[in-house]
């Protein structure tokens, strides 16, 4: 019988939900089609600078960010606009798995806690500042999600990247971080901020 209609070999079938969350939670997962190993539950997004900061320069080593003065941008710290910021992940379990993702962000500290925060963070000891107050830099989601929501931060020991945790109920991603979100919605966030080709490794 003539086969009238062929499947373009393009056309791979996209995994199914419970395939693509364990890849995006595996951390040692490797692409399918090449092999990469993608961590891709940690740090894709990774924004630039805080929200409001167009054309930041290339961010200097976290040493040299000083206690007051000008705009300034390191690793992991920012002084923009008056705000003192840092960098944290924010966290969104993935449904049907144990494990979340870890979204980056820039969030704000009072003056007096960015200063406690940068000492002990360099002695590996943040843990001990317990939860602080802090305003969210980074739109969620991209383009059309709101700004200057209200949060904490907590910090860990050893020099880790801190969490954050919105607290703001009215915010879209209060609920995504209670919840959780389906490994769809995070790769629909990750191609967003323009991360689509993880997720098309992922989808492979
Ligand atoms: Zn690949």
């Amino acid at each position: 019988m003539m086969r009238l209609f062929r499947r373009p070999k393009a056309a791979a079938p996209v995994p199914p939900e419970s395939e693509l969350a364990r890849r995006l939670t595996d951390p040692d997962y490797a692409c399918a089609c090449c092999g990469t190993v993608l961590r891709a539950s940690t740090g894709v997004i990774h924004p630039a600078a805080p929200f409001g900061w167009s054309n930041p320069p290339p961010p200097r080593p976290d040493a040299e960010f000083t206690g007051s003065g000008r705009e300034l941008l390191t690793e992991n710290y920012a002084r923009h606009a008056g705000d003192n910021l840092i960098r944290a992940y924010l966290p969104i379990p993935v449904k049907g798995t144990d494990a979340s993702v870890f979204i980056g962000v820039w969030c704000s500290l009072k003056t007096g806690n960015h200063a406690l925060f940068r000492a002990a963070q360099e002695q590996g000891d943040a843990d001990r500042l317990g939860d602080m107050f802090s305003w969210l830099y980074t739109q969620l989601p991209r383009l059309t999600g709101p700004l200057l929501t209200k949060g904490i931060v907590a910090p860990y020991s050893k020099g880790r990247r801190p969490v954050y945790w919105i607290t703001e109920e009215r915010h879209p991603f209060y609920a995504a971080q209670q919840q959780g979100l389906m490994a769809t919605e995070i790769l629909a966030l990750y191609e967003d901020f323009g991360h689509g080709e993880v997720v098309s490794h992922l989808k492979a």
